[in-house]
Order: structure tokens, then C-alpha cells, then sequence
């Protein structure tokens, strides 16, 4: 439903949870979050309001500093509980996903994965991407994030916006879309993205928004935009002039 990606010098955590506020309006079921900080990946997420993720939150607390992602799921596929709310790991916990849409040959996706050994923990169609990621990385060896994003979504069917973030690659978010939306926003040292510019508009008011079929690679100082074949791509760059504070 709500997705918001943040790479920069700012508290990553405030950043995102406060995007994700921006996003309430438009209805969710659950939060989540992922904080990938001096070579940790921490994720936290909660079934029901934003509140219960905050509290959450405020009970472990832990390093804010680095990237982060984080997601307000309307649940399409496994009810609306913690274990499906997203981010979603991979088994080695190096890698975390959100997602919004529907992958619709998960269930093919998923018996593939769990044939090789990978163990699921939740319902939903989202965390065969979780899985895909890892084991394509594993099989590159390279630490390439975008790269892999490119191979797992030419295997994709259905509409998604997919976030990423790796242990391996602690610079960087990854993101891909189809048939959903996905905007970049370019701040000055930092960048963010996110489903809706409401989410960052309070930061920058630069935007990039993703063609369809396109991954995008954003660090504290550049985004580079590719097709899934790797090659750059066309983007369309504007300014937000609406007040989209209210
Ligand atoms: N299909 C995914 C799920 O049910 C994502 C739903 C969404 O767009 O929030 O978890």
C-alpha cells in the first residue's frame, strides 16, 4: 500500500516513520520497517496502526543512523498479522524487501524455493522476492543488488513496486516497479523514494517519477535508473508546485 525509502545523512528511522504517517491516509492494515546500519539489518512490524509499530520501536531501542525502507501493507494475500506484515528476510536475515501489488505466480515461485531448501514465514506472496533476491545473489557472488532486482523481476508476474535493501551493499536501496507507482525524491546529499510524493515532500520537492518496467539504484548521492535489462532509462523529472502539506 504505502512504501517510503530513505538513504542520507538524517535519523533514517524518524525519516521513514514519518513518511509512512504521510501515507496513513490512504488505509493499511500494518507497518513495518527495515534499518540496515553499520552492517545490521533490523527490521520491526507490526499488525494494526502506525501507533503499535512506534511502540514497538520505543521498546527495543536501536541505531536510527544508515538506510532505511519501510511499508503500510493492505493485505492481499495472508491475513493482516505481524509475521505478514512487511519487511520480509531472507532465511540469512541479509536481506529485507516491501512490496506493494500482487505477485501472481508466487505459489509457483514459492514451491521452486522451498524444492532448494528456503523456509517461509509468513502467507504472503511478497516474500518469495525476499528469497529470489538472496539465492540470486548468492549465485552472482558479486553483491550486485540492482543486478539481481533486474533478474528477479524479468521472473515476476503481476503489478509491484519492490524496495530492497542488503546487508552486502550498505549504500543503497533498490527498487523496481510495474503497474505500480514508484517516486524518487532528490534531496542534497540524500535521496529519497516512496508510492506517493506526499511521503517525502516535507524533505524535497524534486521528483523523478519511475517509468514502467524500471529499477532504480539510490544512494546519499546519485540515482541511476535502468531497465531490467540493465540499460539506462527515460525518466520524467519534475518539481512538485502543490501544497501537499495538509
Ligand atoms: N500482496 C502483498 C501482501 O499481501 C502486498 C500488499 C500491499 O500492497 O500492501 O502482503
Amino acid at each position: 500500500c504505502g512504501i517510503v525509502g530513505y538513504v542520507g545523512p538524517q535519523p533514517a528511522l524518524e525519516v521513514v516513520v514519518d513518511g509512512l504517517a504521510r501515507l496513513e491516509y490512504r488505509g493499511y492494515d500494518s507497518a513495518g520497517v527495515a534499518v540496515l546500519s553499520e552492517g545490521r539489518l533490523e527490521t520491526e512490524k507490526r499488525a494494526g496502526k502506525l501507533e503499535n509499530l512506534r511502540r514497538a520501536l520505543e521498546e527495543t531501542p536501536r541505531s536510527a543512523d544508515g538506510i532505511g525502507i519501510g511499508h503500510t501493507r493492505w493485505a492481499t494475500h495472508g491475513a493482516p498479522t505481524d509475521l505478514n506484515a512487511h519487511p520480509h528476510v531472507d532465511n540469512d536475515g541479509r536481506v529485507a524487501v516491501i512490496h506493494n501489488g500482487i505477485i501472481e505466480n508466487f505459489v509457483a515461485l514459492r514451491t521452486e524455493l522451498e524444492e532448494r531448501g528456503c523456509k517461509f514465514a509468513s502467507e504472503t506472496d511478497t516474500e518469495v522476492a525476499a528469497h529470489l533476491l538472496a539465492e540470486e545473489l548468492k549465485e552472482r557472488g558479486d553483491d550486485d543488488l540492482a543486478a539481481a532486482m533486474r533478474s528477479v523481476c524479468r521472473r515476476l508476474e503481476g503489478a509491484f513496486t519492490l524496495v530492497a535493501t542488503y546487508v552486502g551493499a550498505p549504500d543503497l536501496v533498490v527498487a523496481a516497479r510495474r503497474n505500480s507507482p514508484l517516486v524518487v525524491g532528490r534531496g542534497d546529499g540524500e535521496n529519497f523514494l516512496a508510492s506517493d510524493v506526499a511521503a517525502f515532500i516535507a524533505h524535497t520537492r524534486d521528483a523523478i517519477e519511475l517509468g514502467q518496467d524500471q529499477v532504480v539504484e539510490l544512494r546519499r548521492d546519485s540515482v541511476t535508473v535502468t531497465d531490467y535489462d540493465g540499460r539506462p532509462a527515460e525518466v520524467r523529472e519534475y518539481h512538485v508546485d502543490w501544497d501537499a502539506s495538509a
